[in-house]
C-alpha cells in the first residue's frame, strides 16, 4: 500500500498580515511586549519565590546571576518600546507602549535589585522561572534554528492557532509543580517493585551507560503509553488534543489535554525511580528529553544523516502528526526509533515529508472544547451504543 500512495509536497500559505519584516515596527513591538512581560513576571518570582518558583529547578540556577539577564532584558525591552515608536507605524505602537509599560511597573516594584535570599520550599507552587527560561531557550534556540533551516518555508511564526499552543506552553510550564508532585506520588506505589541489586548495578556503570539504559527504558514505557492512547478509543479521546495540531513548529508539541500531560510525566518517572541512576544521569536524561520534545515538532529541515536511524526526528515525529493513511497510529516512539522497528509500526518513507497535520475528525478548536473534548466524545459514543 505504501508504495501506492502518492505523497505530495505540503503547501503552506503564507500571511502577508502576520509576517513579520524588518523596518515596521511589528518585530521591535513584539520583542519589547514579550520582554515586558517575561521582565514582570521574573520580578513577581523574585518577590515571591516561595509561591512563584519551583523547589527542584531552584537548586539548579542562580538567581543572582540571573538578575543580570534581566537587567539586560528590561533595558533592551525599553529600548525595543522607543525603537516602535521611532518606526513610525500607528499600528504597533500599542505593543512598544505596553512593553514599556510593563518594564516600568517591573521598575517600579523593585526590578533587577529584589533581594535573594533563602526560600522557604512549598509543595504546590506556579513554575513562573521554569516558564522564562523554557521561553527564553526555546526562543533561543529554536525559533532561530526554525528561521535558518525551516522544513516548511512559507510558514510563519504566527501561524494559525499559535496563541492556543503559547496557552498551552504557559500552562505546562506554570503546573511543574503540581506535575511533580503528581508523578512523585504515583511512582510511590511501585516500592515494592525497587530491587537493591539492579540500582546497585546500574550506579557501578558509567554515566554514559546508565544515560544509555535510562533511554531506552524510558522509550520503552513511553512507546506503550503513547501506543495505548492510540489503540485504546476512550484513552485517544485525550491524546487526539495534542494530535489536532495542524502546524508544527517548536510550540506544537506543547499542545496536549493536561490528562496526557500528567500522565506521561507519571509513567516515564517509574523505570527513572526503579533503575536509581546516578543524578548526573538523569539530569542529562532530563535535558535530553526535554530539548528532543521541542526538537521533534520544530519546522526544522536539518539533515540528521546516520542519526535518523538511532534518534527519533522532526520527520520521524512529523509523520506522527499526518492525517495522512499511511502513516495513521506509526510513530509512537519518543526517543529512540527501536521499539517502532520493533514492533513494525514505523513510517518513514524515504525523503517525503508529510502534506497534511491533524486528526481525521476535527476536534474544537479552543482550550475549553479540547479540555472537555474526551468527554464530549465519549458521551456520544455512549450514546450510539444504547441507541444500537
Ligand atoms: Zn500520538
Ligand atoms: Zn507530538
Amino acid at each position: 500500500m505504501d508504495e501506492k500512495y502518492e505523497y505530495k509536497v505540503r503547501q503552506v500559505e503564507k500571511d502577508l498580515s502576520k509576517e513579520f519584516r524588518f523596518g515596521e515596527g511589528r518585530i521591535s513591538g513584539v520583542a519589547s511586549l514579550a520582554l515586558g512581560i517575561l521582565s514582570l513576571l521574573a520580578v513577581l518570582a523574585y518577590l515571591y519565590p516561595s509561591h512563584l518558583t519551583t523547589t527542584e529547578l531552584r537548586q539548579i540556577y542562580d538567581a543572582e546571576q540571573l538578575q543580570i539577564v534581566l537587567k539586560y532584558g528590561m533595558y533592551f525591552s525599553l529600548f525595543l518600546g522607543v525603537l516602535t515608536f521611532l518606526l513610525n507605524k500607528a499600528k504597533y505602537k500599542a505593543l512598544g507602549m505596553c512593553g514599556i509599560g510593563l518594564t516600568l511597573l517591573a521598575f517600579t516594584l523593585g526590578g533587577y535589585n529584589v533581594p535573594v535570599g533563602p526560600v522557604e520550599p512549598k509543595a504546590l507552587s506556579l513554575g513562573v522561572d521554569w516558564l522564562i527560561l523554557a521561553f527564553m531557550g526555546s526562543v533561543f534556540i529554536f525559533l532561530i534554528l526554525e528561521k535558518l533551516f525551516p522544513q516548511y518555508r512559507n510558514q510563519l511564526i504566527m501561524r494559525p492557532e499559535w496563541d492556543m499552543d503559547m496557552f498551552y506552553f504557559c500552562f505546562n510550564h506554570l503546573a511543574i509543580s503540581a506535575i511533580l508532585l503528581f508523578a512523585n506520588y504515583h511512582t510511590s506505589h511501585f516500592s515494592w517493585a525497587v530491587s537493591p541489586s539492579v540500582q546497585a548495578t546500574i550506579q557501578s556503570v558509567p554515566v554514559w551507560v546508565q544515560f544509555i539504559v535510562i533511554v531506552l527504558c524510558a522509550d520503552f514505557v513511553l512507546y506503550w503509553e503513547h501506543r495505548l492512547y492510540h489503540e485504546v478509543t476512550s484513552l485517544w479521546h485525550i491524546h487526539a488534543v495534542h494530535h489536532s495540531v495542524e502546524h508544527m513548529d517548536w510550540l506544537a508539541g506543547s499542545r496536549a489535554h493536561f490528562i496526557q500531560v500528567f500522565s506521561e510525566r507519571a509513567m516515564v518517572m517509574v523505570p527513572l525511580y526503579l533503575l536509581g541512576p546516578d543524578e548526573a544521569a538523569l539530569n542529562a536524561y532530563v535535558a535530553f528529553a526535554a530539548l528532543q520534545a521541542i526538537l521533534i515538532h520544530s519546522n526544522l529541515s536539518i539533515p540528521f544523516g546516520p542519526l535518523k536511524y538511532i534518534f527519533v526526528t522532526p520527520q520521524f515525529h512529523h509523520w506522527h502528526h499526518s492525517s495522512e493513511k499511511p502513516a495513521l497510529d506509526t510513530n509512537y516512539s519518543a526517543h529512540t526509533i527501536l521499539f517502532d522497528v520493533m514492533f513494525k509500526t514505523m513510517h518513514m518513507p524515504g525523503k517525503h515529508w508529510p502534506a497534511e497535520f491533524g486528526t481525521t475528525v476535527r476536534l474544537p478548536a479552543s482550550v475549553i472544547g479540547h479540555l472537555l473534548y474526551p468527554l464530549v466524545a465519549n458521551m456520544k459514543k455512549l450514546k450510539k451504543r444504547t441507541l444500537r
